[in-house]
Formats: structure tokens, sequence, C-alpha cells
């Protein structure tokens, strides 16, 4: 949960607090952007603020429960509280538990959040339009943003209920993209993560309709984007990505160095049966051949991916086909949840539930063979020269000064990271050549080449 900065005159102030993904982070940039655009200062005080507006996040019941408790605790220490995000498309939830709140939005509602906000805070009078920055105003780091591409999806994946939260796919005009992603370029911003909910799907809804950039034309489609975003000169890195068969167009670029050799895929399991029930669209014996092929093109392409244990109708001989793909996929970095009912998702109906035990006993089985792979992968790049972006710089008990960076196998917050000795001079955003010394469960820790 994130307060923004604290003001101190008589402007109207919003207090804004945001939880969830990137892409609820992303939302909630488009917010404050537009606050500050319209002359509203952002509080980070609730005792300060005019009024509130809550972001919240809905993808599973502890977050339904944690964004219901972030909104009691808004209405209790202010009392003027505009909700908005995921669980604000489930309206009847939230006025249930929290009759007194203002208005309630669903996720991506720009529009409507803002109509709340002058209903119960009119807007300055001389919108201080020339206080934001070209690049808008955004929650992460100065060197590295998130980058919205399109909003919705088109699958029916039975255990998800982003679709019926936030609908179709309809993807972002692409000329506002990349001239979105120039303007976080020209602010300092040294990588990009492009996020969505199927990246791959990019343009689909508009049939890759070509938009303009700088005078030319560029097609509505992922690899036309990718290859855009590769002439700004930062480090752009894929997350969301479907294993379609045009994804494979962009690993050339990856194994040029015109994006980083990232791929997030989700791919949830590897029987044929359950991914059949999930409805997922991609065959486990199609991933593997894929996975083979892109290392064939670019041989440090990292991957990585999220499954699910214990999704229900799975048996033992399911899990097992799940573990022996993880065997031979030798996927780099990899999460696993143990399947959780999520209100509203069609899955809750299917037959054949797995007993929790059994979930958790099977996730366990899971993290025990991917460890093995990840810390086989994370320990041979000891020795190895890497370039690690520094995204922190921190001072010691005994005043050594020491950086933290990530390499570009590395996404922020959900990869490991690189601790860096010997770190004077250097700078959050600095790209530095470091020799990896030593490994540590996911982290690696490194400094100047001693070679
Ligand atoms: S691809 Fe599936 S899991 Fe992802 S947002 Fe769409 S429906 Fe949900």
């Amino acid at each position: 949960m994130t307060m923004s900065t604290t003001s101190k005159n008589s402007t109207p102030k919003v207090g804004f607090v945001s939880l969830g993904c990137p892409k609820a982070g992303s939302d909630a940039e488009r917010i404050l952007t537009q606050l500050r655009a319209e002359g509203y200062e952002i509080s980070g005080s609730y005792g300060e603020a005019d009024l509130v507006v809550v972001n919240t996040c809905g993808f599973i019941d502890s977050a339904v429960e944690e964004s219901l408790d972030a909104i009691g605790e808004a209405i209790n220490k202010n009392g003027k509280v505009i909700v908005t995000g995921c669980l604000g498309a489930k309206k009847g939830v939230v006025e249930a538990a929290h009759p007194s709140v203002l208005a309630v939005t669903g996720p991506h509602a720009l529009e409507e959040v803002m109509t709340a906000v002058h209903a119960n805070l009119p807007k300055p009078h001389e919108p201080f339009i020339d206080l934001v920055p070209p690049q808008g105003v955004r929650l992460t780091p100065k060197h590295y943003a998130y980058l919205k591409i399109s909003e919705g999806c088109n699958h029916r994946c039975s255990f998800c209920i982003i679709p019926s939260m936030r609908g179709d796919l309809v993807s972002r005009p692409i000329g506002e993209v990349l001239n979105e992603a120039e303007n976080l370029v020209n602010a300092g911003v040294s990588e990009i993560l492009v996020i969505s909910q199927d990246t791959s799907a990019y343009g689909v809804d508009v049939k890759y309709r070509p938009g303009f950039w700088n005078g030319r034309p560029v097609k509505t489609r992922m690899t036309e984007l990718t290859q855009a975003l590769s002439e700004l000169g930062v480090w752009t890195r894929l997350h969301y990505v479907y294993p379609y068969p045009h994804v494979d167009e962009v690993i050339p670029l990856m194994a040029d160095g015109l994006i980083l050799p990232y791929l997030d895929v989700p791919f949830q399991h590897a029987s044929p049966r359950i991914l059949k029930a999930m409805k997922r669209p991609a065959s486990s014996e199609n991933n593997l051949a894929r996975i083979k092929a892109w290392r064939d093109i670019c041989p440090d392409i990292t991957i990585r991916s999220t499954f699910i244990a214990g999704f229900p109708g799975e048996t033992e001989d399911d899990f097992k086909q799940l573990l022996d793909f993880m065997e031979e996929a030798q996927l780099d970095r990899v999460g696993c949840f143990a399947y959780s009912a999520v209100d509203g998702a069609a899955a809750n109906a299917l037959p054949d539930q797995v007993p929790e035990e059994v979930k958790q006993e099977r996730l366990s089985r899971f993290m025990e063979v991917q460890e093995r792979i990840s810390a086989a992968k994370v320990h041979a790049k000891i020795g190895s020269i890497q370039t690690v972006l520094v995204d922190e710089i921190v001072t010691d008990v005994e005043g050594n000064v020491e950086a933290i960076g990530r390499t570009k196998a590395d996404a922020p917050e959900i990869d490991g990271v690189v601790y860096l000795e010997d770190a004077e001079g250097l700078n959050p955003g600095d790209f530095v050549e470091v020799e990896i010394y030593s490994a540590d469960g996911h982290d690696l820790r490194g400094g100047p080449p001693r070679s």
C-alpha cells in the first residue's frame, strides 16, 4: 500500500492508496497524473487530505480482504473515500462492507474517478498543467517504468475473473504508447517493462491497424511495438506473453540485443487434460518445442513462468506430467501457487476439487524440483561478466557503500538481485559491467571484474 507526498497549502488535496499488481499501479499513475494536471495536490496523510482514492485489487480472496481493510482505514481516518480498481467491479461487495463510500468505479476508469472527485472536491480554478512533467506521475523509482499497452483479455481461463472485471482486450493506440515510452526515456528511465493481461495479443482487437509515431506508420502489433521500443536505447522487458506462434518473431530481436532476452510466459500447467480444463490455448508439447526453438535462437534467454498445483481434477498422473515438464523445460524463474478458488471463477464449479493437504503437498514437491533447477542456473553465473542496472545505493553500519541492482535476467520485485561491492560513485539508473563472485538463493553478489 502506498500513499504519496505531503502538501502544505490550501489547494484541494487528494490522498491516494494503491494496492495490487503493476497493472493496477499503471491505472494509479494515470489517475495521479490527471489529478496533478487539474491542479490537485497529492497528500500523503489521511488527516491532511480532503478525500482519499483507494485503488483496490480483487484477484484472490486475501486481496479482497486487504482492499476492504484499506477502504475501512481510509473511512476511519478521513471519511471521504472513492473506490476504484478491480474490487470496484464488485460494487455490491464494497458497498455492503462500507456503505459510506462516496463512489465506486471498476478498474481502468480514469474518467469515472475524476467525475467522482469533481463532484466531491471541486477542482481549482487555475489548473497547473505545467506542473505535470510530460512523462506523468509515476509510482516506480525514477529509472524504470511500467508501460501498459492494453486493457482486458479475450481469453476465458476458468480460474480467472479478470475478463469479467476488465472486459475484452482493448489495445491502446500504438502512437500513444510509443510517445509515452519516449517521454519516459527523455525523463531518465533506463528500463521499460511492457505489461498488459496478454501482451502477445496486442492489436488483435484493432486488426493490427497501423498508427503513427514520429510521422511514420507502425502496426499495432507486439513485434512492431518491440522493434520501435528498441530504438529508444533502453532496456525493454516483456511481461505476460502467451506462447502464440508470432512470439517467435521477437526472439531474434532478443538475440540481437535490441530488447532484453527475457520472456514472462504464464504456462500454468503441462497436463493437456488440465490445460483444457483451465481453458488455456497452448498444449504442453508445443510449449516444450517452442522453448527449445527460442533457446536455439537466443541461448541467453531467461524464461519466467507461473503454475498452479492442485487445480480441480488434477490427478497424481497429471501432476507428474507437470514435474516432468519442469525437468525438461529447465525454466529460469518460476512461481507456483496452490489452486485457490476465486469468487466468481468458472473453475469453482468443476468436479473433483483437490483436498487442501494434497494441494500443499504437491506445491512443495513442485518447489523442490524447481529450487534445484533455479539454484543450478543461478550458480552457473558465478564468474561471468554481467551488465547490471543499479536500483539502489545502501551504506552498511561500517560505512561501506553497496549497490543493489539487477541483471538482464531479473525483473524488479519478482526476480533476484545483485549485491555490488565497491559501489562508490554509482547511482540508481546506472548500467555497470560486473563480475559475479557468488550466489545465494536467487540472489547474486558481484563487483568490479577481478581478472
Ligand atoms: S489470459 Fe487467462 S489468466 Fe490471463 S487475464 Fe486472460 S483470462 Fe485471466
